[in-house]
Parts: C-alpha cells; sequence; structure tokens
C-alpha cells in the first residue's frame, strides 16, 4: 500500500510547524518530515534569536513559557550613537518554541517523522506527486510543501523560487553571561533588543545584543557578502571572527563568558523570489524567502506564509474535484504578495541602500531618527517611498543612483 496523505510537509520550523498546525486543526491528513532526530530537536536548526513581538505571540497563540525576557525597548546604535524607541517585544527560546510548535500540530492531529531527510521530489511527468526521504523511503500527496529553509531540495529541484547565493546572508550568535547591559558611554541595554549599524564589527550588516534577563544576553552579527562587505571586510576573517572581535573590543563584554553549547548560526537570502508554487506544491518560509530583508525578522512572516499556504491548501483542497493545479495554488503567491510581505520591494531597495551607507552617515541617521515623528520612523520602517525620500540627505545620491542601477540591472 502507497503511504499516501492530503499534505506533506519538508522541514519542522516556524513554517512548516504552522502550516502542519493550521491544516492538522482543518481534519486535514498532514505528515511532516523533519531531518533532525526527536531526542536532540532542535539542534542544528535552533538557529534563530528569536526575538519578536506581542502581535505575533497573540496572532499564533505562542505561550509565555516559550519566553526568555519580554522587552521594553527597541534601540538602534550607530558607532557613535543611539537611539531608544518603546516597542515591547519578546527574546524567545527558539528551541523550546519549535518544540512547542511540533506538540500543537501533533495533538491536533498531524504526524511527525523525524531523522527523515527529504532529497528529492517523486514526479508524474512534469508534476510532483510525493517526495523522498533517507534515500529510498517514498510518501505521497495532493500537495507538497517545501519548508526546510534555504536548503530547499525540493524548491530547488522544481525550479520554483530560485535562490541565488550572492544574496544569502549568513549570522552567527552567542548566548553570554556577565554582560555589562548599562555600560557607562552605552545604551542601558535592560530589557531590550539592541541592534547596531556598524561595519567594523558587521561590515555589509549588522549586528545586536538582545538582553535576555539579569546580566544575560544573546549577541549576534550578520551581513550579506556583497560589495559594501568587501569593502569593509578585514583580512582573512570569518563570521566567527567578526563576532570575537567585537567581544575582544567592547567594553560592555569586557567580563562576559560564553554559555556553554548556546551557539546559533544560519542563513536566509535577501531577495525577491521569482514564484512560490507550481502544481501541486507550494514553498514557504525562507525557502522562498520570506525573511524581513531590513532587520532579519523572520518568525512572524514564516508563520504567516505557513498559515496562508495552509489556507490556498484548505481551498484546493475542499474543492469536490481537489484541484490542486498551478493555477488554483498561485492563491497563495497573491497571499504572499499580499499579506506576508507587502511592499517588499521597497523593503529590499532601502536594505540594499542602507548596507552601502558609511559609518559616518550611520551616526548621522542615529542622530536624526530622534527630529522625526513616530508615525513618520512607521511610515518609512514601512516602505513608504516618499517619508524615506524625505530623509536622504544630499550625499545619499550616488548611493541611490547606484543602488537604482544595481536594481535595474538584476
Ligand atoms: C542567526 C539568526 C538570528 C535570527 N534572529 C531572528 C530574530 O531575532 N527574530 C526573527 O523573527 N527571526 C530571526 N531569524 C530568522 C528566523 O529564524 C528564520 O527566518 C526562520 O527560522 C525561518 O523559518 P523556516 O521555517 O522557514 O525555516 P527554518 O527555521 O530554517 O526551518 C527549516 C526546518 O527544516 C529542516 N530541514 C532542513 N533540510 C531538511 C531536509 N532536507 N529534510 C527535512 N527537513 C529538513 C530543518 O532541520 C529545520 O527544522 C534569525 C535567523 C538567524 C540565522
Amino acid at each position: 500500500m502507497t503511504d499516501t496523505h492530503d499534505v506533506v510537509i519538508a522541514g519542522a520550523g516556524p513554517a512548516g510547524g504552522q502550516a502542519a498546525r493550521d491544516l492538522a486543526s482543518r481534519g486535514y491528513d498532514v505528515v511532516v518530515l523533519e531531518t533532525e532526530s526527536e531526542d536532540e530537536f532542535p539542534s542544528r536548526s535552533n538557529k534563530s534569536t528569536a526575538g519578536t513581538f506581542p502581535s505575533t505571540m497573540a496572532s499564533f497563540g505562542i505561550p509565555d513559557d516559550v519566553v526568555m525576557n519580554f522587552t521594553d525597548d527597541v534601540i538602534l546604535e550607530s558607532p557613535n550613537h543611539h537611539y531608544r524607541r518603546h516597542q515591547p517585544g519578546a527574546v524567545l527560546e527558539f528551541a523550546d518554541f519549535k518544540n512547542w510548535l511540533v506538540d500543537e500540530a501533533v495533538a491536533d492531529g498531524a504526524e511527525y517523522r523525524f531523522d527523515a531527510r527529504v532529497s528529492k521530489p517523486i514526479m508524474d511527468g512534469d508534476e510532483i506527486v510525493g517526495v523522498t526521504y533517507n534515500g529510498d523511503e517514498e510518501v505521497y500527496a495532493d500537495i507538497v510543501i517545501d519548508a526546510t529553509g534555504p536548503a530547499a531540495p525540493l524548491a530547488k529541484a522544481l525550479d520554483v523560487c530560485g535562490l541565488r547565493r550572492e544574496k544569502q546572508a549568513i549570522g552567527i550568535e552567542f548566548e553570554y553571561e556577565n554582560v555589562d547591559v548599562d555600560a557607562e558611554g552605552y545604551a542601558d541595554l535592560t530589557d531590550s533588543m539592541m541592534l547596531r549599524l556598524d561595519h567594523d564589527i558587521a561590515p555589509g550588516g549588522y549586528s545586536w545584543i538582545f538582553h535576555t534577563g539579569a546580566d544575560t544576553a544573546k549577541v549576534g552579527v550578520c551581513y550579506l557578502q556583497n560589495e559594501s562587505h568587501r569593502a569593509n571586510s578585514k583580512s582573512g576573517f570569518t563570521i566567527d571572527d567578526y563576532l570575537q572581535y567585537w567581544v575582544d573590543t567592547d567594553p560592555r563584554f569586557a567580563d562576559a563568558k560564553k554559555l556553554e553549547g548556546k551557539q546559533h548560526r544560519g542563513s536566509a537570502h535577501v531577495q525577491l523570489p521569482d514564484k512560490m508554487s507550481t502544481d501541486n506544491f507550494m514553498a514557504i518560509g525562507d525557502t522562498v524567502p520570506t525573511v524581513d530583508p531590513l532587520w532579519g525578522e523572520g518568525i512572524d512572516k514564516c508563520m504567516r506564509s505557513g498559515r496562508v499556504a495552509a489556507a490556498t491548501a484548505d481551498r484546493s483542497l475542499t474543492d469536490s474535484d481537489r484541484d490542486t493545479s498551478a493555477g488554483e495554488l498561485a492563491v497563495y503567491d497573491q497571499l504572499w504578495q499580499d499579506r506576508v510581505a507587502p511592499k517588499v520591494n521597497k523593503r529590499l531597495f532601502m536594505t540594499e541602500m542602507l548596507y552601502r551607507a558609511s559609518n559616518d552617515r550611520y551616526d548621522a541617521l542615529v542622530s536624526d531618527l530622534h527630529k522625526h515623528s513616530k508615525d513618520k520612523l512607521d511610515s518609512v520602517n514601512a516602505g513608504n517611498l516618499r517619508d524615506m525620500l524625505g530623509m536622504l540627505k544630499l550625499e545619499d545620491v550616488s548611493i541611490l543612483a547606484k543602488t537604482a542601477r544595481d536594481w535595474v540591472r538584476n
């Protein structure tokens, strides 16, 4: 007898986990295949700082017991300035959060298979009808979802998404104790998530300190290996070297000690997806890629993509003839554009401009933020081009022109 289900999902991250929850709660027969073993889950995929906001907690019913620390403020730091904004948030224990997602979906009736590494699609002509995992095991479904993050074995084989290596951002973080979160000459980071724009530490990207309570914090660095990275990089430095350099040179870490086994690393693509679905298939989460390009907020966006994929599957599978053709599943692409990543073009453009600016420009930007109203900053953050252009200075014209030229070329 063939192993056949309504939906098979590859990957038990925020995207796959949320899609499984939504589908199982609607009564569909869902199987999730996860490459890692159940005992150690999540190990390599325990990759995220997992800072998030109350709207995400409420939308997905995330419980307080997976929160390491509730935060009050978000701080933007440049080499010589900082800007604080009251914006409540929560730093999750990502491993607990991922396990909570598994428990929720299983309670609703989803089946999870751990130690199940998905390698390729099973095709019937041009259409995917199932997946091969662990070499020769096969599972079939009306709809297959790739939620494996940047690994994307199915999306790549089906030529969906078009992930580009040069658009892959890499990130690493360690958890520390004995961090001086209220050091002289720096912003008070108590109960805050701080993001720092400084090419000395994260050339072509940013670094962060997220307070996790008492004297502990998550400390990380991420960047794209772009032109700005190359222009500002230190010869021979790996991403681990940049994080170590920060810890060695910033007085806030003078007595800091790494917490054993608490290191997280991963990557995500910062680019526009080509498409996200085809016959019987959807790609969700960072397989698409879905992470917000500007500040790397991926949990909310990936869960939302899982949710709209589940809604699309529900619509196709309730139809009496179960129409899962590319035309039907294209509803997911539209929902992704409308509800998951609206204005993604403008945010990508802003990202490219931001990471090309100099450290002096970061200082001017962060200092200028105090002059603008909250509404205006919200509007810029949401990708409103007119308000964004209003914040530019004469010296930005060359970056604007260069970014626009590359944008048109790409
Ligand atoms: C260092 C770092 C810090 C971050 N910080 C934040 C933050 O503070 N806030 C925030 O919102 N976002 C943050 N993000 C982004 C966020 O973590 C991601 O966007 C999100 O985890 C992506 O979810 P996903 O479900 O698409 O993929 P993933 O989380 O990558 O999950 C994919 C799952 O698929 C499994 N898998 C992979 N390959 C296979 C295979 N072949 N077969 C079966 N299973 C497979 C993996 O083991 C994993 O469980 C951060 C990311 C990084 C790397």
